[in-house]
C-alpha cells in the first residue's frame, strides 16, 4: 500500500521480498531476496535514493552492513537504523522510555529473578508479534515454569498493566524535528490480535494519547512513520506499550477516511516532503483474518459489496490465507453506528467465505 501511495505521487518504488509474488511485487518492480541478506539490501540501495521498510524484523546490523557494502549514507534509510535497533529489542525500547520519562511498564531482563514483581508479563525481547512471544506469570510458580523461555536472557519481565482500553496513534516525525499525529483510536484485541479499531471521541483522552505517543517517538529518536500502541489506565493515565516503526494495522482506516492516508504520510516523510496530516471523517476498521475452511474469495467480496455498500473492502494479496493471519480489512467511515456496520460487513464476508 505504500508502493501504491508512492506511485500516485509519481514516485517509483522497488521492493525487496523473498516471495516473488509478494503483495508489493504484485503492484510494482521487485527484487527477490531475503530481508536478512545484506547483499540483497545493498542491491536495492544501488537502485534507490531512499530506503524504507515495513517490517521491524530486518536486523539493524544487516542494514548497516548493506550501507557499508555500497557506500550508502545511513541517513537515507528511514526510519533510522539506530531507532530500529532500539525498537527491535523490546527491553531497550522500555529503557529508552524510562530514560526519557515517558510512561511505560517497568521492565527488566527476565533472568533477574530477584528484581521481578508478580504478576508480570514475560516477553521475547526480539521477534514477537500478535502476542506470539508473550506469556503471563501471575505467581513465582508460573515464572519458574516458564524458565526454558527466559533462562538465556532473551526475554524481559514487565509490570502487568491493569488497562481499561488499548489505544493507538500514528505519529509522523520529520528529519527537521517536526511531528504530526493521526487521531487517537481505540483498539479491541481478540486472542492478542487486533480485531477492531475505532475513534476515540473524548478530546482530553485523545490529546493526551497524541502527546504521549509523540514523546515515545522522540524517546527513540524516531524519524519516519510510527504506530504507537498505548494503554489507557485508571484516571485516564496513558502509557506506552510499544512502537512499530512503519505503517500499522491501527492506521488502515486512513485509506478511506477522506484525509491523508498513513501510506501517503509514510512516503512523504521518507522523501522529506511531509506537510502535515490532513484530517478526514470518523472511521472504523475491522480486521479480516484467515480461516481454516476458506472457499470462494470473490463470492465473499461480492457479498460485502452488494449487501454493505457503506463498507470499503481491502485485500492484501497474501498468498496463503492461514487461520488467524491478517488477510485484509473492512473500513466504514462517516456517521451512524460505524462499528456495527463494519462488524456486520465482516460477518457477511466470513460467512460467505466459509460456504461452498
Ligand atoms: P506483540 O508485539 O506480540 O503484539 P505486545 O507487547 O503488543 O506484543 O502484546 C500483545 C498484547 O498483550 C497487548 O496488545 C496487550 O493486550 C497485552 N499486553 C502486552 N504487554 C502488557 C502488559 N505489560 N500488561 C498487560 N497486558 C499487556
Amino acid at each position: 500500500m505504500s508502493v501504491m501511495a508512492a506511485q500516485r505521487m509519481g514516485v517509483s518504488v522497488v521492493s525487496l521480498d523473498e516471495d516473488p509474488e509478494s503483495p508489493a511485487a504484485q503492484v510494482g518492480p521487485a527484487i527477490t531476496g531475503s530481508i536478512h541478506d545484506a547483499d540483497a539490501i545493498a542491491r536495492l540501495m544501488t537502485e534507490c535514493e531512499f530506503v524504507t521498510f515495513e517490517n521491524e524484523f530486518i536486523r539493524a546490523d544487516t542494514l548497516r552492513s548493506a550501507c557499508e557494502k555500497v557506500g550508502y549514507e545511513p541517513d537515507r534509510v528511514v526510519p533510522g537504523i539506530d531507532t530500529l535497533a532500539t525498537i527491535q529489542d523490546k527491553l531497550h525500547q522500555r529503557e529508552a522510555y524510562e530514560r526519557a520519562g515517558v510512561p511505560s511498564p517497568r521492565a527488566v531482563s527476565a533472568d533477574l529473578a530477584e528484581m521481578i514483581e508478580f504478576p508480570c508479563v514475560l516477553k521475547a525481547r526480539f521477534g514477537g508479534y500478535d502476542g506470539k512471544g508473550t506469556r503471563y506469570a501471575k505467581t513465582e510458580e508460573d515464572y519458574q515454569a516458564l524458565e526454558p523461555f527466559w533462562s538465556d536472557g532473551g526475554w524481559l519481565a514487565e509490570e502487568l498493566v491493569e488497562f481499561g482500553e488499548e489505544m493507538a496513534v500514528m505519529v509522523v516525525a520529520t528529519r527537521e524535528g517536526e511531528t504530526g499525529t493521526f487521531p487517537a483510536v481505540y483498539t479491541r484485541q481478540k486472542n492478542y490480535v487486533c480485531d477492531l479499531v475505532y475513534p476515540c471521541t473524548d478530546p482530553e483522552i485523545s490529546a493526551e494519547a497524541q502527546r504521549v505517543a509523540t514523546e515515545a517517538v522522540k524517546a527513540v529518536a524516531g524519524v519516519g512513520l510510527f504506530g504507537v500502541e498505548l494503554f489507557l489506565e485508571a484516571n485516564n493515565r496513558i502509557s506506552v506499550n510499544e512502537i512499530a516503526p512503519r505503517p500499522h494495522n491501527t492506521g488502515h482506516y486512513s485509506l478511506d477516511w477522506g484525509g491523508m492516508s498513513q501510506f501517503e504520510a509514510h512516503v512523504q516523510v521518507v522523501l522529506g516532503s511531509f506537510s502535515g496530516v490532513r484530517s478526514g471523517v470518523p472511521a472504523c476498521m475491522a480486521n479480516v483474518l484467515g480461516i481454516d475452511d476458506a472457499k470462494d474469495l470473490k463470492r465473499a467480496i461480492d457479498a460485502v459489496c452488494r449487501e454493505h455498500p457503506e463498507a470499503r473492502f481491502h485485500w492484501y494479496g497474501k498468498k496463503q490465507a492461514k487461520a488467524g493471519r491478517k488477510m485484509g480489512h473492512i473500513n466504514v467511515c462517516g456517521s451512524g453506528d460505524i462499528i456495527d456496520y463494519a462488524e456486520r460487513a465482516r460477518e457477511t464476508f466470513l460467512t460467505t467465505w466459509s460456504q461452498s
